[in-house]
């Protein structure tokens, strides 16, 4: 069998220790005789796995201690509308600052929740890139700004953090979070479903300062309430406990494997090997910006969509997975997220020399 490496853009690879772990320990977990996902979620176990999960995501972000961690359900999209609901206040209004699908999209939720501006900050000519992210000029007039660092479709990645004055940044990081160091301090809020960077679809992890918990327009939905779940430790309803349980897992590992500081070198060295390659290709191109260019999610066409379905297909019988574009964008996309090893990086560009000799 030839080795096969996954790209898929989400639900996305899992680090392989962890699944070996959590298989070894599936039928009898904590000596339990069973399976972590037939306890009670009010168990001492189970809070003791939630409460050493707190710890180790606070220590490998190095969150600071007037942040609460919550672990959600709902998906990103849950918390596109959860953030008017719990941020809205004397303002009235919030700044939507657009890069692409996922941005457009959280702002599109937003509009039935409260009013919203938006402003587009892609630039489109040859390349994509972000312009200008200075809005401190204007912020003051919002309740919050709310961004997108990493669109994951596109492969557009913005490494400043926008300057928003006194308002408060809100970020949708669920293609990068923990793919890079960051100053955790200059966000109100960082949400990201779990499903491409932290473990499966079904968990919604949300950073949030303390001082921006307790602001909820009274109809917001207690399961959507910051408040109600930071009081009960998201536990308000019962949460997804073995989506809970492998994140967990996937902490201690990148602990173990040396922390974000050491994910970010590896994830650094990967998106480097293959925008090498493409710029010196003249059979295939990516268009993004090189100060925009995603470590995570790479696209990259041969400009013909013949070609390009016949690379995907190509690539599937060689071991190399989901590399099919979204289908908004088209192309192919290459998502390597802090689970893909170097050599999945390596086996890929191996196969794209070798189509683009075959095919050229
Ligand atoms: C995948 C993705 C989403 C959607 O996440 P769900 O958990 O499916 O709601 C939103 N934003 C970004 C940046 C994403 O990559």
């Amino acid at each position: 069998m030839t080795q096969v490496f996954n790209f898929s853009a989400g639900p996305a690879m899992m680090p392989k220790a962890v699944l070996e772990q959590a298989q070894a320990e599936l039928l009898n977990w904590q000596e339990q005789q069973t399976s972590v996902m037939e306890v009670s979620h009010r168990g001492k176990l189970f809070i003791e796995l939630i409460t050493q999960a707190d710890k180790d995501f606070r220590e490998l972000y190095n969150i600071p201690e007037n942040y609460k961690i919550l672990f959600l359900q709902g998906g990103a999209r849950g918390q596109f509308a959860a953030i008017p609901m719990n941020l809205i206040g004397e303002k009235g209004k919030a700044l939507y600052l657009t890069s692409g699908h996922w941005s457009a999209t959280a702002a599109k939720e937003a509009r039935l929740f409260c009013e919203i501006d938006e402003i587009n900050i892609l630039e489109q000519s040859d390349t994509l890139k972000v312009a200008n992210l200075d809005f401190s000029n204007v912020a003051e007039q919002y309740d919050y700004v709310h961004y997108c660092p990493n669109e994951t479709i596109s492969g557009v990645e913005i490494f400043d953090v926008p300057n928003v004055g006194n308002s408060v940044l809100v970020a949708d990081m669920s293609s990068n979070i923990l793919s890079r160091e960051i100053d955790i301090s200059k966000f109100g809020i960082i949400y990201a479903g779990a499903q491409k960077n932290l473990g499966p679809a079904g968990i919604t992890i949300v950073i949030v300062r303390e001082d921006l918990i307790g602001k909820a327009r009274k109809s917001t939905p207690s399961i959507w309430n910051y408040e109600v779940q930071a009081k009960s430790d998201s536990m308000i309803n019962t949460p997804p406990t073995f989506a809970w349980y492998l994140c967990s897992l996937v902490f201690k590992h990148l602990l173990k494997e040396g922390g974000v500081k050491a994910v970010e070198q590896r994830n650094q060295a990967k998106a480097k090997l293959l925008y090498d390659y493409l710029d010196q290709s003249e059979f295939y191109r990516n268009t993004v910006a090189i100060e925009n260019r995603s470590l995570m999610n790479i696209t990259f066409t041969t400009g013909n969509d013949e070609l390009n379905a016949k690379f995907v297909k190509d690539a599937t019988a060689n071991g190399l997975q989901a590399l099919k574009g979204h289908k908004v964008l088209g192309g192919m996309r290459a998502s390597i997220y802090n689970a893909m090893p170097i050599e999945g990086v390596q086996a890929l560009i191996a196969f794209m020399q070798k189509f683009a000799e075959e095919n050229k």
